[in-house]
């Protein structure tokens, strides 16, 4: 099964692909974490990308679109693969169906995730991550057993930089802009599914469950 995860920041796309992946034994491509172990490392991407991130912005789509291609050449992703947070913009669409066709595979569904602004906010604002293997908390919703402590190793939860709130507005905005287009563009390819992004953790996956069912 090869999946696309699309919604707004806070959507709780990262969430979802954490569950399914296990679900389905799918790899999980996070261009998101990916660009962030890049920064933390220092590598040439994490320095081309640092400045963007920090400021809600998208990183330029050559950047990303690399590291999908890298990320599509492993072993791992020949069982299928979810790609969560891309492609963000038209041009990172048409790249990704380029590789795709290359490799002569193509995408089974697109999920959208419809998400309120509002809840959107409250999510990002609450969201703790662990700073050893990034599972995803929240600090109301889903807090872990122990404050501030992941459940899964033990690690340091953290909040994100980019989830304070003034750069939580940008990227919000950015996502209207710039990577909403992607729902009529995948809708008109008859691979759009939309899913309620509101609802609670189980109720969802149980909703994608129901549509993978019928592929
Ligand atoms: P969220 O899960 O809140 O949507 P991500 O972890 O997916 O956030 O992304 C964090 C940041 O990484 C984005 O704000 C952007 O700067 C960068 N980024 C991630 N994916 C992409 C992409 N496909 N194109 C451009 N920039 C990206
Ligand atoms: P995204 O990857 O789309 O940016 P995340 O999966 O990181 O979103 O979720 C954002 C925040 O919302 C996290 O703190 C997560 O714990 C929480 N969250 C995710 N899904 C739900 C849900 N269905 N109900 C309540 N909180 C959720
Ligand atoms: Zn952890």
């Amino acid at each position: 099964m090869r999946i696309i995860l699309l919604g707004p920041p806070g959507a709780g796309k990262g969430t979802q692909a954490e569950v399914l992946s296990k679900h389905y034994s799918l790899a999980h491509i996070s261009t998101g974490d990916i660009l962030r172990e890049s920064v933390k490392l220092g590598t040439v991407v994490g320095l081309k990308a640092k400045s963007y991130m920090e400021k809600g912005e998208l990183v330029p789509d050559e950047v990303v679109v690399e590291i999908v291609a890298d990320a599509l050449k492993g072993d791992s992703v020949k069982e299928g693969f979810i790609l969560d947070g891309f492609p963000r913009t038209e041009v990172q669409a048409a790249q990704l169906e380029g590789v795709l066709q290359e490799a002569g595979i193509g995408i089974d569904a697109v999920i959208y995730f419809k998400t309120s602004e509002e809840v959107a906010v409250a999510r990002l604002s609450g969201r703790r991550v662990c700073s050893k293997c990034r599972a995803i908390y929240h600090a109301k919703n889903m807090p872990p057993k122990i404050d501030r402590i992941c459940d899964k190793c033990n690690g340091k939860l953290i909040q994100r930089k980019d989830d304070e709130e003034k750069t939580v507005r940008n990227r919000l905005r950015v996502y209207d802009k710039q990577t909403a287009g992607l729902i009529d563009y995948y809708r008109t390819k008859g691979l759009l599914k939309e899913v309620s992004g509101d609802l609670d953790v189980q109720e969802v996956f149980e909703i994608l469950k129901d549509i993978f069912a019928k592929k």
